[in-house]
């Protein structure tokens, strides 16, 4: 491929190495979210043209007016739905390039993940196919409503902010299990972090965010 020729491949490991010591400086913790990011080639997510910036902490636009979030909120969102042991299965919501499902990928036993935009769900399963990936399970839809079929989720990742937290993605979610989701607030965006309980569930504000819209439908 282009990029690797390019030298970028050779750089990059170095590259994200600066990336993982700048996690850590930022407050990222759980060493198995520094040791997957530290793996993923984050620059093969981005355009060619935008590959150089792969590993600033920023985010890119992928087209259709969405991005690939900044690797440190990808940290942090991997970090809060982890315990002890490895997650079995995880949903999660906005595909997009396809970058944090593949942290979760390294993470988990299997992602399930849903992402409403086709071209980019496509380009998404080819670049990890190519990765090979091979515990993630892709689908074409609406992830407001979750994926019922494979429920229920010990994680549901939600990476486009909602008006507020969806019920069918609740219901989707086992007891005891976390789901981390950009809300809406006026005109900011808090991340929660939702943990399903027996009577109900407890939410919690975790920082300020900035992501694209959840959007209902299929586009
Ligand atoms: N984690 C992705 C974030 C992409 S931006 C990355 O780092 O690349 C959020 C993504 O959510 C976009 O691709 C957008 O199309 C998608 N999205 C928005 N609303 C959605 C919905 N209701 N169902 C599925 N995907 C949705």
């Amino acid at each position: 491929m282009s990029i690797r020729k390019s030298g970028i491949g050779m750089t990059s490991r170095r590259t994200r190495e600066r990336m993982v010591d700048r996690l850590l400086s930022q407050g990222i913790r759980d060493a198995r979210v520094l040791d997957v990011m530290r793996e993923v080639p984050r620059h093969l997510f981005v355009e060619e043209a935008l590959a150089s910036r792969a590993y600033e902490d920023t985010a890119l636009p992928i087209g259709y007016g969405q991005t690939i979030s900044q690797p440190y909120i990808v940290a942090r969102m991997s970090e809060l739905i982890l315990k002890r042991g490895r997650p079995g299965k995880v949903l999660e919501v906005g595909t997009g390039s396809g970058y944090q499902t593949a942290v979760l990928a390294g993470l988990a036993q299997t992602v399930y993940t849903v992402e409403r935009i086709e071209t980019l769900q496509k380009k998404a399963r080819f670049l990890l196919y190519d990765l090979k990936m091979y515990n993630i399970k892709f689908e074409h839809s609406d992830g407001g409503w979750g994926w019922e079929k494979h429920a229920p989720y010990e994680a549901i990742v939600v990476t486009a902010a909602a008006g507020q937290i969806p019920e069918s993605l609740l219901r989707q979610l086992a007891v005891g299990g976390t789901m981390v989701i950009p809300v809406r607030q006026g005109r900011d965006q808090v991340l929660k972090r939702i943990v399903r309980t027996v009577e109900g569930c407890e939410v919690e504000d975790i920082e300020a965010v900035k992501f694209v819209p959840l959007v209902a439908g299929v586009g």
